[in-house]
């Protein structure tokens, strides 16, 4: 998602400025594979900055997806929960275990999955819950661990938008997102906060799926033990794939994790501008974000909710005639083409309420804040007339 012809395009990756240093000394080093000395940096600053007790990082957010329906051994028959209103990676990555996929509306309020619907789509074959942290907004992550637990079930964070943002229950210590689930996955594809083209990352929460993950993450072999020299020589020992990325690709992330605080301040800025010079488009029947007070903001994107498909049609189109390029978000899977003949019929008006009418502004880190006022105003301006 360039766009870049326009004035301001919707993303505008960031570099930092040492991305490339770094992938020439993971070259000069000789050791250019998955983890070397970059990855583990990526890894050990995941442990240390979000308290993480283990990661691997992956080519894709989509892999570590995979590798989570791989290491739940979910098979044929398993039912798997996840909202309709997501990316399509986790319904894969089930679907290709030969899951199947029950898709969950959205709440009223904002588009991280209604909790309240949950526990009507648990039957005897669920396993797992997938969640998703919708622009870095933390779900309801207490009540959905009761309903998890009471039924047994795995909890899967989806944390591709989330790097950085905690969720915050009144009078309860604030936890980082990702780091409450069994496992969690980020995103490191270029239009993420922090970012290397592609990549991704898997947490491991739950110890007991810990051996395991490095194994199938490494073609099913234990060639990470035998380089602890825990085992005298390596083998095929489970299924897996190759999902480790190479050390350029860790290189390039290192460059941007050293720079996140910077990162996460300036966008969290541009995040709190667009909603402080947005306070007027309720009055034209706009939405506007609606941060439950238990999720705290990472800046990772900024949206409003039309009153109709048709008026987020012209206001892309108003906005682009100002060289400003604005996108909607996901499509509802369950109306998905591939998936929508295989989907059980219950209808899910707010995930296709957001697919709809939920429109996305530009938010990256070169963003001028006078440029956010910019847009803003052109916004009122669009409602006003
Ligand atoms: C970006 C994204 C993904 C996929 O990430 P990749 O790293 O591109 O595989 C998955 N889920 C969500 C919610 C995303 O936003």
């Amino acid at each position: 998602m360039y766009h870049q012809q326009y004035q301001i395009p919707f993303n505008k990756p960031f570099l930092t400025g040492k991305e490339t240093d770094y992938i020439r000394e993971a070259v000069a080093s000789g050791k250019i594979s998955g983890d070397g000395l970059f990855t583990a940096r990526c890894q050990a600053f995941f442990e240390a900055r979000y308290g993480f007790s283990k990661t691997l990082l992956t080519t894709s957010c989509t892999d570590a997806l995979e590798m989570c329906a791989l290491l739940l051994n979910i098979k044929s028959g398993d039912e798997v929960i996840m909202p309709s209103f997501t990316f399509v990676s986790a319904a894969n990555a089930f679907l290709l275990r030969g899951a199947r996929l029950v898709f969950a509306d959205s709440s009223p309020q904002h588009p991280n999955i209604d909790e309240t619907q949950l526990e009507s789509l648990i039957t005897p074959r669920t396993r797992a819950i997938v969640l998703v942290h919708y622009g870095g907004m933390a779900c309801n992550m207490n009540a959905i661990q009761q309903i998890a637990h009471r039924h047994g079930l795995t909890i899967i964070e989806d944390a591709a938008h989330a790097t950085d943002a905690r969720y915050c229950p009144p009078n309860e210590t604030p936890q980082y997102l990702g780091g409450i689930g069994s496992l969690a996955t980020f995103s490191f594809h270029e239009t993420k906060n922090v970012m290397a083209g592609e990549g991704g990352l898997l947490v491991i929460n739950d110890s007991a799926l810990r051996s395991r993950a490095e194994i199938i993450r490494e073609k099913g072999t234990n060639r990470a033990a035998f380089f602890r020299n825990e085992v005298a020589k390596y083998q095929w020992v489970d299924i897996g794939s190759s999902f480790l990325p190479s050390e350029l690709i860790a290189a390039f992330l290192y460059a941007q994790l050293e720079q996140i605080s910077v990162i996460q301040q300036k966008r969290i800025a541009i995040w709190q501008h667009y909603h402080q010079y947005l306070q007027q488009l309720p009055r034209y029947g706009v939405a506007l974000p609606q941060m439950p007070s238990y999720a705290e903001c990472n800046g990772h994107l900024y949206y409003i909710v039309c009153r109709s498909a048709t008026e987020r049609d012209q206001l892309i189109a108003y906005l682009k005639t100002h060289s400003i390029y604005t996108a909607f978000h996901y499509q509802s899977l369950h109306q998905s083409p591939f998936f929508q003949p295989l989907h059980d019929g219950r209808p899910l008006p707010y995930a296709d309420l957001y697919s709809d009418r939920l429109l996305r502004l530009p938010l990256y880190y070169e963003l001028e804040l006078n440029s956010v006022e910019k847009i803003c105003a052109l916004m009122e301006q669009f409602y006003a007339s």
